[in-house]
């Protein structure tokens, strides 16, 4: 293997041991204890553990965990009155509906009742486009991740070709957004794109988010590049990404790995972003 690894767990480590001084700064300083409140409805046994997880770490960094449930049957009503609440409340720095809600529920809509200071997913209509203008906002957590891995190994991103792999609004879209907005010459491929390989070739940096274990081989990387591996999938053998690790790490320069890569950046950027929002919401409280 020639590439180096990067090591998204410490990088992830690092970044919540940062937000744990900063928090304790914000709060000495303003008085204010920023506040995620993580909103779940029904008892979908994998939403649990990540609402878990994220309260803990929440926790862990100082903010108060303001966690709500409601019932699997919860009506639309009911979750809206919840959600208008929360935006309403000042002791809420950051409000995050856990997808999937239950069938009967219309998530769009839901979704949008989140306002931008307080969406720490960075999944409203209004945080999308202030990404699209560049403008100051929150942005989608695991793209934000994706950055800060770079950033972190100090990869060029200015004048870099990449090429992103997937156009979902969750990852694929963000990320290529993001890097656009830091001066990189951005490729965005998807199902429809002809000669993968060859369009990936050309890149300096190789971001996918596809969703199909182990698409990208060794043939599809140029010798030294930086490939970022979003993809998760559950198999027998534990975790494994949307790259072929094994081939692939032969003729990168860095390659995150699947478990330990992207994946550990999730969390420490939505706590991240909570904080950012308790500061935006103080500063637009001053104006
Ligand atoms: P998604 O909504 O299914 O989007 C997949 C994208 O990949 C689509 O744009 C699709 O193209 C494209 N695609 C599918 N097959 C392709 C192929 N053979 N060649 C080229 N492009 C292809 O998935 P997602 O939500 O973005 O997630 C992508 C992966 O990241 C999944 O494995 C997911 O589990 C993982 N993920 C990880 C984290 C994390 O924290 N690490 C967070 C979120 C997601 P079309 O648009 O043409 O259909």
């Amino acid at each position: 293997m020639t590439a180096g690894i990067i090591d998204g767990k410490a990088v992830a480590a690092r970044v919540r041991e940062g937000l744990k001084t900063e928090v304790a700064a914000f709060h000495a300083a303003t008085g204010i204890q920023p506040g995620l409140a993580t909103v779940l409805v029904g008892g979908d046994p994998a939403s649990e553990v990540y609402v878990a997880s994220k309260r803990k770490s929440s926790v862990a960094a100082g903010m108060a965990d303001l966690h709500q449930h409601l019932a699997d049957d919860a009506s639309q009503a009911e979750v809206e009155e919840l959600l208008k609440g929360l935006a309403a409340d000042s002791s809420v720095s950051g409000i995050l509906l856990q997808l999937p809600v239950p069938k009967h529920l219309d998530a769009a809509s839901l979704v949008e009742l989140i306002p931008f200071e307080k969406d720490v997913d960075g999944l409203t209509t209004m945080s999308v486009g202030l990404l699209a203008q560049n403008k100051p906002g929150l942005r989608p957590c695991t793209p934000s991740g994706v950055i800060e891995l770079l950033d972190s190994y100090e990869v060029p991103i200015e004048g870099a070709n990449v090429v992103v792999i997937g156009r979902s609004e969750l990852v694929g879209r963000p990320v290529a957004q993001l890097l656009v907005n830091r001066n990189a010459t951005v490729t965005i491929a998807h199902s429809r794109t002809k000669n993968l390989a060859e369009v990936c070739r050309g890149a300096d940096i190789i971001v996918a988010a596809v969703g199909v274990k182990g698409l990208i081989t060794a043939e599809f990387v140029k010798p030294g590049a930086t490939v970022i591996d979003v993809g998760i999938h559950r198999g027998p053998e534990g975790l494994s990404g949307d790259v072929d690790f094994a081939g692939v790490a032969e003729v990168a320069g860095l390659i995150t790995p699947v478990p330990g890569g992207v994946g550990p950046m999730t969390i420490a950027m939505l706590l991240a972003n909570t904080l950012r929002a308790a500061q935006l919401q103080h500063e637009l409280a001053a104006v």
